[in-house]
């Protein structure tokens, strides 16, 4: 009787032990990796979010820059660290595109990460550095393909949106062009204003304010329609029949974090989505906030395995390796 009422408190002691461990989540600034350089698009909303979700989670997150490799070296960090709710990481498309494109990857994302919820989608532009004397996307896709070998195309790396961006469009232009690689976009939007590089592909998230203040050339957006943002931008595919990326955004946890706080996360990824500033912001960079039921570990979850299969067989046919 004595060892039984003894088991129970003991039973009873860790039911409370842990729960009062999950209520007081986070007790300690909890660390957003970013896989790109800072102040590109994907740093950009990480930001906004990690300051609407801190506010939630009465507590602070931080955002730590781990750029290179498309996005590759940041999220194999993520996926070896504790899943202890304090490290996680905010990657994009890039996500799906990586397993097809590098033959050798030290994560998987299906099986390393739980995925908290799907916060943005942003759609990208086709930009050039502000000499491109080129009137319309028409004339650059011409001039483009005539001096094929004079013209380069910046990216973040393999694996990354930019990159992915790029190849659809040498691809689809039947053009192979040279590219040139940064730790992330912020960077690579610095070479282009200064016109060491020629084109690029990234979200508006970067490029909105770029666009609007008349620094770059600005040729198309790559959603299927124009955007509200930028009605005087064609879609590239009015010159590409077809061409459409969009670059959606997902928080994740390393695998092994505890269900409740994916769960916590989860629900404050929810609230600091509606929070009006941050709602504000992203309308006004061209994001278009993630249907309710992608915001979910589930919901996000079967983006990231569509998106995997969508991708895949896409970059096989076009042999885009990295090592
Ligand atoms: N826009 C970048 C990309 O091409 C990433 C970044 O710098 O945020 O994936």
């Amino acid at each position: 009787m004595i060892r039984k009422i003894s088991m129970l408190t003991a039973a009873v002691g860790f039911i409370v032990a842990t729960t009062g461990a999950f209520a007081a989540y986070p007790e300690k600034p909890i660390s957003v990796v970013v896989p790109f350089a800072a102040g590109g698009p994907t740093d950009v909303v990480a930001r906004s979010l990690a300051q609407a979700m801190g506010t939630q989670l009465k507590g602070s997150m931080i955002v730590e820059n781990v750029g290179g490799a498309g996005g590759t070296i940041g999220a194999g960090k993520v996926a070896r660290a504790p899943g202890d709710g304090y490290t996680l990481l905010f990657h994009h498309i890039g996500m799906s595109t990586a397993p097809a494109l590098y033959r050798k990857l030290d994560f998987k994302p299906l099986e390393d990460f739980i995925p908290i919820g799907a916060v943005v989608d942003v759609p990208m532009t086709i930009i050039a550095k502000p000499t491109m004397a080129q009137a319309n996307a028409k004339d650059l896709l011409t001039f483009v393909r005539a001096n094929k070998e004079k013209i380069n195309l910046a990216n973040a790396g393999v694996g990354s949106a930019s990159h992915l961006c790029g190849l659809l469009l040498q691809n689809a232009m039947k053009t192979d062009l040279t590219t040139v690689p940064f730790s992330g976009t912020g960077p690579a939007m610095t070479a282009l204003l200064g016109g060491n590089v020629d084109l690029m592909c990234d979200q508006t998230t970067n490029t909105s304010g770029q666009i609007k203040g008349g620094k770059v050339k600005a040729y198309a957006v790559t959603s299927k329609g124009k955007l509200a943002n930028f009605p005087e931008l064609p879609p590239l595919g009015a010159e590409l029949p077809g061409f459409e990326v969009g670059v959606w955004h997902i928080l994740y946890a390393p695998k092994n974090t505890p269900a409740d706080v994916v769960t916590k996360l989860q629900s404050s990824l929810q609230a600091a989505i509606k929070d009006a500033g941050f709602a504000a912001k992203m309308k006004d960079l061209g994001a278009e906030i993630m249907p309710v039921d992608r915001q979910t570990s589930a919901g996000a979850k079967a983006l990231l395995t569509s998106e995997i299969a969508k991708w895949s067989p896409i970059i096989q046919s076009a042999k885009a390796y990295a090592d």
